[in-house]
């Protein structure tokens, strides 16, 4: 296994002062896989003093020292050193109540969450793998370390930990194992929110339609409000899907960024409480965007999501419905209110909204949608009041002034975003003066 420099030598160090030392976790996992590592951690019987007193000469980071982390600062970043240990009573599902310092590396690698997260590396001693992590990790198995129901009741969060590692390398999750994540998530209840909300952060962006359908009774435990969409029938005509499935499809059926993955899960929230039945028999949810981003407003306040992806999430959610033409002066003031950013992003939730029915019966011009916005931004024309020709200057020159001024810009803008004017100084001038009449 390949280390960085780095790395290398603090493992080296140990080992010459007469200690073991491993790298351990995920990056043994991940070169297992052929994946680069993004970070290395080593583990060692030298005790944290022990540890302080072999890197004397370098500048250390001992904010994790109590739990017996000692990070020695490198030129390459800080290469982390955990002296063996062992944890147990999680009276709050999360926290241990005790470490122990362990002298083997096998103890060490008993309290770790996964059978493929529980295997450690020397140079010098070989892969340390008592779990069989290797041969899971080859037959593509995510299976708990030991006894699944009791390792999911000591910190809940592993749980989410396992859907993640299981999408993301493509494992699939041995029944024991899976059957307790479903047991034991409503102990995710005592987790942190924000923990909670960076898993689900680090899930959604790389989880599939099957993914989602299989984790419902997880994701329902962390987001409640989701728990009315399961198997909620639509009773109507342009969709097939319950509204959990439709959801799932919506949000894998949108690009992998996160404000989207986010907006795609929440978007259909409100429609349970807003079914209503119109003449015909058919469903009809009137107003859904709105209760859906309302509740999506709670949900992420909730989880202390940062306050520029809840803005971006619930501008999408509560617009999702309003469907634009391909039409240029409608994409033009879209784009002059919201920017390109957001008006593509609206623009793929509604297609992979639509695409999400299941049944292809209305017709949206999405791609003639996106050529007419790439149309607009290479054109560069006016889109805010900073770039029309004439400013407050020229206004306040006219004898213009106060929040007249703000109008007559806005009225002008407006005017050229509709093509009933052109951005040019001498047309906008004639403009005001006829208004002044
Ligand atoms: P990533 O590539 O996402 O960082 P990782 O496996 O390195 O994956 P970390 O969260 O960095 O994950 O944790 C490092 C190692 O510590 C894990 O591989 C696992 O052995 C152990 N670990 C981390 N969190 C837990 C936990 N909640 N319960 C048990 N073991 C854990
Ligand atoms: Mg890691």
């Amino acid at each position: 296994m390949y280390l960085p420099d780095t790395v290398r030598q603090c493992l080296e160090k140990l080992e010459l002062n007469n200690f073991a030392c491993y790298a351990v976790g995920g990056c043994v996992r991940d070169a297992l896989l052929g994946l680069t590592p993004h970070d290395y951690d080593l583990c060692t019987n030298a005790l944290p003093w022990q540890i302080k007193e072999i890197f004397a000469d370098r500048t250390l980071v001992l904010a994790g020292e109590k739990h017996g982390t000692v990070g020695v600062v490198t030129e390459d970043g800080v290469v982390e050193i955990t002296t063996f240990r062992t944890e147990g009573d999680y009276a709050d599902n999360r926290h241990p109540g005790w470490v122990n310092f362990e002298t083997n590396i096998e103890a060490d690698l008993s309290r770790r969450d996964f059978t493929v997260n529980a295997m450690a590396w020397s140079p010098t001693r070989g892969l340390a793998d008592p779990f069989g992590g290797q041969q899971d990790l080859n037959n593509k198995i995510l299976r708990a370390v030991g006894d699944a129901d009791a390792r999911f009741a000591e910190d809940a969060l592993r749980i989410l930990r396992g859907c993640r590692f299981g999408v993301r390398f493509g494992l699939h999750t041995e029944e024991k194992t899976l059957q307790a994540m479903y047991d034991k998530a409503p102990l995710l209840e005592n987790i942190a929110k924000e923990r909670i909300f960076d898993e689900l952060c680090q899930l959604l962006p790389i989880v599939s339609v099957e993914d989602l359908l299989r984790f419902a009774p997880i994701l329902t435990q962390v987001i409640p409000e989701l728990r009315p969409t399961v198997g909620f029938a639509q009773h109507n005509k342009h969709h097939i899907y319950d509204v959990y499935t439709h959801i799932c499809h919506v949000v894998a059926g949108v690009p992998p960024v996160l404000s989207l993955r986010w907006a795609a899960l929440l978007h259909d929230l409100g429609k349970p409480e807003t079914l209503s039945f119109g003449e015909d028999g058919q469903g009809h949810y009137y107003g859904h965007a709105e209760v859906s981003a309302k509740m999506a407003e709670e949900i992420l306040h909730r989880l202390k999501a940062p306050t520029a992806l809840r803005e971006e999430v619930i501008f999408l959610v509560s617009r999702h419905m309003n469907r634009p033409d391909a039409d240029k002066k409608l994409l033009r003031r879209h784009l002059s209110r919201w920017g390109e950013e957001r008006l593509r992003k609206l623009l793929q939730l509604q297609e992979a909204d639509i695409g999400g029915k299941g049944v292809q019966d209305e017709e949206f011009a999405f791609g003639e949608m996106h050529r007419i916005v790439d149309e607009l931004v290479a054109e560069n024309s006016c889109l805010s009041l900073r770039e029309l020709a004439v400013n407050g200057h020229d206004l306040m020159a006219l004898g213009i002034c106060g929040k007249d001024i703000g109008k007559m810009l806005n009225h002008l803008l407006s005017m050229v975003l509709d093509e009933e004017i052109e951005n040019e100084k001498a047309a906008l001038l004639a403009e005001i003066r006829r208004n002044m009449l």
